[in-house]
């Protein structure tokens, strides 16, 4: 069996998984903003149930994950994760960034295609991407590829930001789960969540232009990477992206563009657990 890890920056899920099927899931808030230091031994004690049914340990982690570490550059901060967990785990890791993980759940158990090529992106705490070019996850020794988040996009000179990677403008800093509630916070003037904000604020009409200009903004990026990668299918995930006003929204502006910008919008197939039946795949591909 499998233990399957997903650790992203709003919540850590974790599931003992057998023929990529889910036997025991568990689900609890991320740490990574507030305790990184404690990151691997929180993951373990999460996990401690599983240790004795698995023989590999599989995680989909948010950040930029390379060969010796995973850098998590919202954190401004490294760690030898892997190297932490086999310890922890006593057990082979394997770790991929979690938008790759969820790529390949997706390209692997998703609808068989005419090409090859799918883009994940999720819109969640921040946004993060997966590509599969020629049927092959797209990767880099540093894991700093396919992190869309961090491509800058066209918008509004009052949404002009900063991003934490020190660029102006990533389409992370303006259309993410943190900085729609950054922006509705200062509108609603009150801190609100970006949950709290489709629960609640959908019909206030500065909310509603916000909602608009980040759809456009995601937009700009899917068009930008129709042209890199000719994909012609672009799953939507995370939290924000499965949220009906905000995907309904992006749909609705890429039927907009060009011809040959339009991409079909679909939702994840693996659903809320794409990240883990990714990773879990993912292992059995190179550890066998
Ligand atoms: P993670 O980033 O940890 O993978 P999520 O994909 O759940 O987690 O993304 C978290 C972000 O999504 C937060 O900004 C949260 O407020 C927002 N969010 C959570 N649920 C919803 C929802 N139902 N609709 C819109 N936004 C949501
Ligand atoms: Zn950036």
């Amino acid at each position: 069996m499998i233990i399957a890890i997903d650790i992203g920056g709003t919540k850590i899920s974790a599931a003992l998984m057998d023929n990529n099927e889910i036997i025991e899931s568990k689900k609890t808030d991320s740490i990574i903003h507030h305790d990184l230091d404690n990151l691997a031994s929180y993951v373990v004690h999460l996990c401690q149930d599983w240790i004795e049914k698995a023989h590999i340990v599989a995680v989909a982690c948010t950040g930029q994950v390379g060969k010796h570490q995973v850098n998590f550059l919202s954190a401004k901060q490294a760690l030898p994760l892997q190297q932490q967990l086999k310890a922890g785990f006593g057990l082979p890791v394997v770790i991929l960034n979690d938008a790759a993980a969820a790529a390949w759940a997706e390209y692997c158990l998703g609808p068989k295609r005419q090409d090859s090529t799918l883009v994940y992106i999720t819109v969640s705490t921040g946004i993060g991407g997966g590509i599969i070019q020629n049927g092959q996850l797209v990767t880099a020794s540093d894991g700093f590829c396919a992190h869309i988040g961090h491509m800058s996009v066209n918008c509004p000179t009052a949404l002009s930001v900063q991003c934490h990677c020190g660029r102006i403008n990533c389409v992370e800093a303006i259309s993410s789960g943190t900085s729609i509630a950054r922006q509705a916070s200062t509108i609603l003037k009150t801190a609100v969540s970006c949950k709290n904000v489709f629960e609640q604020h959908l019909s206030h009409p500065e909310i509603t232009t916000l909602l608009d200009q980040c759809a456009d903004a995601l937009v700009d990026l899917i068009a930008n990477i129709k042209a890199l990668t000719g994909t012609t299918v672009v799953v939507l995930g995370g939290s924000v992206g499965g949220a009906s006003a905000f995907k309904e929204r992006v749909a609705a502006k890429i039927a907009k563009l060009p011809m040959i910008y339009q991409v079909s919008l679909v939702s994840p197939i693996t659903g809320e657990h794409a990240d883990l039946i990714g990773a879990a795949m993912y292992a059995q591909t190179i550890n066998g």
